[in-house]
């Protein structure tokens, strides 16, 4: 089989990079008891950069091993891609959310031969889910792989937009000293309203870390949490996003990308907020109205913005989230931190021999397969 994955062009100065740290905590299990991936075995090192090219998800030798062709690019957009060219006969692609492979319904009308599209980390919406459904493709996302990681990264934004954390750092970066301009617009989190809109494995990990600091939660999610656990978590729970945001001085955004999220975040929904709310959103860029946040922002209605995730990726340079006022965007890099990358390419490899091996993917992996909605997919992605 033609194996087509796409992932983020090396480190600029070169591959392998020299590791800040020699070993990553070896997790056991997920908080809700899932397993770990369990492939029959991986040839890399956990801790690698696995997600850039040359890194290769660890999968060169089990792949061309077994007698299967591995084509590795991060050359994906466009007619001349190399993406493009080399997708018309491929069986299998691999993508990553960070340097998504975007599978439009005219590139999936070209991938003739497509029947699995893997997504190495969470979010799926890179491929277009109903072609996928109508051609009896299989979408699979390594669950759980990164969802902790992103959950860490909210929690790292809401208090570096609450205390205002990176204008202070750039004070020290250009040799300055005014602590007035440093804290005229710093805040405590102590004793806020915290709404998390979608309470699934991030949100859920967001509300559990965020509970310590002293803050009031909320949250929205077309699924309640159980009583007791919404009950030791104190949280209050709203029937949608409208209600919720109303309540709230910050708030994280974990939903999936669909059709009912796509451009929620629009000026009518954020006029509605209290003025100087933050946002917090490592979901998907497109969960928000590009302008409207910088609208937003710029008024004063949002006092900060901290993104992680943008439409399209990469973003181009002159992308407005790049250069507003307040925000704290990231290149989409929540996801894939090292300890993520070992388990997301462990999973893909798991997927990769259940597929290949004819075995069943575990539903859990599974947001389409034989013509529908299936496992993860069928709970966060339908509509419900
Ligand atoms: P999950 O499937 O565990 O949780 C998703 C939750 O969203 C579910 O509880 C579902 O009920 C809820 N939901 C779906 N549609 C909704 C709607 N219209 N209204 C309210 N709730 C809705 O997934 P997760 O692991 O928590 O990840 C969530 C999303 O975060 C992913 O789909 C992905 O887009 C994004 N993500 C980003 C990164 C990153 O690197 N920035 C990494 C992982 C995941």
């Amino acid at each position: 089989m033609k194996v087509l994955c796409v992932l983020y062009p090396d480190p600029i100065d070169g591959y392998p990079p020299r590791y800040a740290r020699d070993s990553i905590p070896v997790i056991e299990r997920y908080p809700n008891g899932q397993t770990l991936p369990t492939p029959s075995a991986v040839d890399f090192t956990p801790g690698e950069l696995l997600g850039s090219v040359s890194g290769e998800l660890g999968l060169r030798k089990y792949l061309e091993d077994a007698g299967h062709t591995l084509i590795v690019t991060s050359d994906k957009e466009g007619p001349d891609s190399e993406f493009e060219r080399e997708l018309p006969d491929a069986d299998i692609v691999i993508s990553q959310p960070f340097w998504p492979a975007y599978l439009t319904p005219d590139r999936l009308a070209k991938a003739k031969n497509l029947k699995i599209a893997i997504t190495a980390g969470i979010g799926s919406d890179h491929v277009d889910l109903a072609t996928a459904i109508d051609r009896g493709i299989t979408v699979a996302e390594v669950t759980y792989s990164n969802s902790i990681g992103v959950a860490e990264h909210t929690v790292m934004m809401v208090l570096s937009l609450v205390r205002d954390y990176l204008p202070q750092y750039k004070i020290v970066l250009d040799g300055g000293w005014n602590i007035a301009d440093a804290v005229k617009r710093s805040y405590d989190l102590e004793g806020m309203d915290v709404g998390v809109f979608a309470a699934g494995r991030i949100g859920r990990a967001v509300l559990e870390r965020l509970k310590p600091f002293g803050v009031r939660l909320h949250y929205t999610d077309r699924f309640r949490l159980a009583p007791e656990v919404e009950a030791e978590l104190g949280a209050t729970f709203y029937d949608n996003i409208q209600d919720l945001v109303k309540n709230v001085d910050v708030l994280t955004v974990h939903a999936p990308l669909t059709d009912e999220t796509k451009g929620l975040l629009n000026d009518e929904l954020l006029g509605t907020m209290r003025r100087g709310s933050y946002i917090v959103n490592p979901a998907r860029g497109a969960i928000a109205d590009r302008d409207a946040i910088v609208r937003a922002l710029e008024s004063g209605q949002l006092a900060g913005y901290a993104g992680d995730v943008w439409f399209p990726q990469p973003a181009p340079a002159d992308h407005p989230w790049r250069t507003m006022p307040h925000h704290g965007m990231t290149p989409h890099t929540s996801g894939t931190s090292l300890p993520s990358q070992a388990r997301y390419a462990a999973g893909t490899r798991e997927i990769l021999e259940a597929f290949l091996g004819g075995e069943p993917i575990r539903p859990e992996y599974l947001i389409v397969d034989g013509g529908s909605y299936a496992g993860t997919g069928a709970h966060s992605y339908a509509s419900k």
